[in-house]
């Protein structure tokens, strides 16, 4: 008998006739929206929000497939990238001074600002003798911090799918209290929602449709994407992460923007409900409280953070602990005002992830792209993680270039 994962390879990944079905209805669709329906002669493009899709986009050659009219654009689902580099920098400081910091493998090499001369990771302090441990979760961090009674922290990054563990650790009072949290979690509808309307105050080429998350959904649920067709008239699909997953998503909105029929579609039903889960959810709600939050390359997004509740913060939350101010929205937008434009927040010289993370430019849009910067010698954000676009672009981009070339 088959496995469930071999069953779901063989119908979502190693299916060619499902995927030329599909690109057809793709093509049907693509060739009858014309410029007139969409008021420009410019292409179709659809957003997907996460990094992991944008892995299954490029790793599969999945854009080699798409008529030319219609184009993929990756959004701001990194969680790595969108670190405000001042974080990159206290952690630095903190594990010099002897407190164990706690990572995740891709957040070691997340540079700051500063330059190659001095410590600007995670992986450079370690080098310098920091207090640097690697995990591969914060329920390792939990028990490697039993083992100890030194001042330690974890770098709590990431967006709704790492909050059932963050959640369910605190709620049951597994955590240690010589280990803090730096919550820098960020929740991905706020950010959807400033990028799209970003979009359309500054005039940008508009997006047409979105790919939504199909792993932060199964938390959240897939009717936390509905503000986008009914506020913003935008074909929205959620869905998962194979190739046929995302061809499904595209022959959907491509259909939606045909028959001006905005809707909310869950392509990935084999995981995700409308409301998610509930219990984490709520366990998600009484540990944590949505805050003003800064995202790396982007600014200030409103309710777009989340902090612990008083109750847990007193004896756990790093800001309190060691003192950190966090980032204010004024000070924020002010101290990064010469750059001007929005991707433009707290970056390294000539970096353009700012602009990559909000889909606007393409990691081939960089000069600096597989130049100085490489994914062995990341200098902005979008190269360090398995989801940062330009890291993504840098290890398999070749592959979409060579299907495009044997087309
Ligand atoms: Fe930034 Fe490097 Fe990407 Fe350029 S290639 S945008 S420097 S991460």
């Amino acid at each position: 008998m088959q496995s469930g994962l071999r069953v779901i390879e063989d119908a979502f990944r190693n299916n060619r006739e499902l995927a030329s079905s599909l690109v057809r209805i793709i093509e049907k669709y693509a060739g009858k929206i014309d410029k007139e329906q969409l008021g420009y002669s410019a292409p179709i493009k659809i957003m997907h929000f996460c990094g992991t899709h944008e892995w299954t986009i490029t790793h599969y050659g999945l854009r080699s497939l798409l008529p030319q009219n219609v184009e993929l654009v990756a959004g701001p689902g990194c969680p790595v990238c969108v670190v405000p580099s001042n974080y990159i920098d206290l952690s630095i400081k903190l594990s010099l001074e002897g407190c164990v910091v706690y990572t995740y493998g891709d957040a070691l090499r997340l540079p700051s600002t500063k330059p190659k001369s001095q410590a600007r990771s995670l992986l450079d302090a370690k080098a310098l003798g920091g207090e640097v441990k690697v995990v591969y979760s914060f329920l390792d961090a939990v028990r490697d911090a039993k083992t100890h009674s030194r001042d330690s922290v974890f770098l709590g990054i990431g967006f709704e799918t790492v909050l059932p563990m963050y959640g369910f650790l605190f709620h049951k009072k597994e955590v240690p209290t010589n280990l803090k949290f730096l919550s820098l979690v960020r929740l991905t509808p706020p950010a959807m929602k400033y990028t799209i309307k970003l979009y359309r105050e500054r005039g940008l080429l508009p997006i047409m449709g979105v790919i939504a998350p199909g792993h932060v959904s199964t938390v959240i649920g897939g009717e936390e994407w509905r503000f986008l067709p009914m506020n913003f008239n935008l074909p929205t699909v959620v869905a998962g992460f194979e190739p046929i997953d995302v061809l499904m998503a595209i022959a959907s909105i491509l259909k939606m923007i045909n028959d001006k029929k905005p809707d909310l579609e869950i392509e990935y039903k084999r995981l995700v409900k409308t409301d998610g889960n509930p219990q984490v959810r709520r366990v998600i709600e009484e540990v944590f409280q949505p805050v003003y939050a800064a995202w790396r390359g982007i600014g200030m997004i409103a309710r777009s953070g989340l902090k612990l509740r008083p109750e847990f913060g007193q004896a756990y939350d790093a800001f309190e602990y060691f003192g950190i101010k966090d980032v204010s929205p004024s000070e924020y937008v002010m101290t990064h005002a010469h750059f001007g434009d929005a991707g433009s927040y707290d970056i390294p010289p000539n970096c353009r992830c700012g602009e990559v993370v909000l889909g606007i430019s393409k990691p081939t849009d960089c000069p600096l792209f597989m130049k100085s910067c490489t994914p062995e010698s990341p200098w902005g954000p979008c190269m360090v993680s398995s989801e940062g676009t330009c890291n993504v672009w840098a290890k398999y981009g070749q592959m979409e270039k060579i299907k495009m070339e044997t087309r």
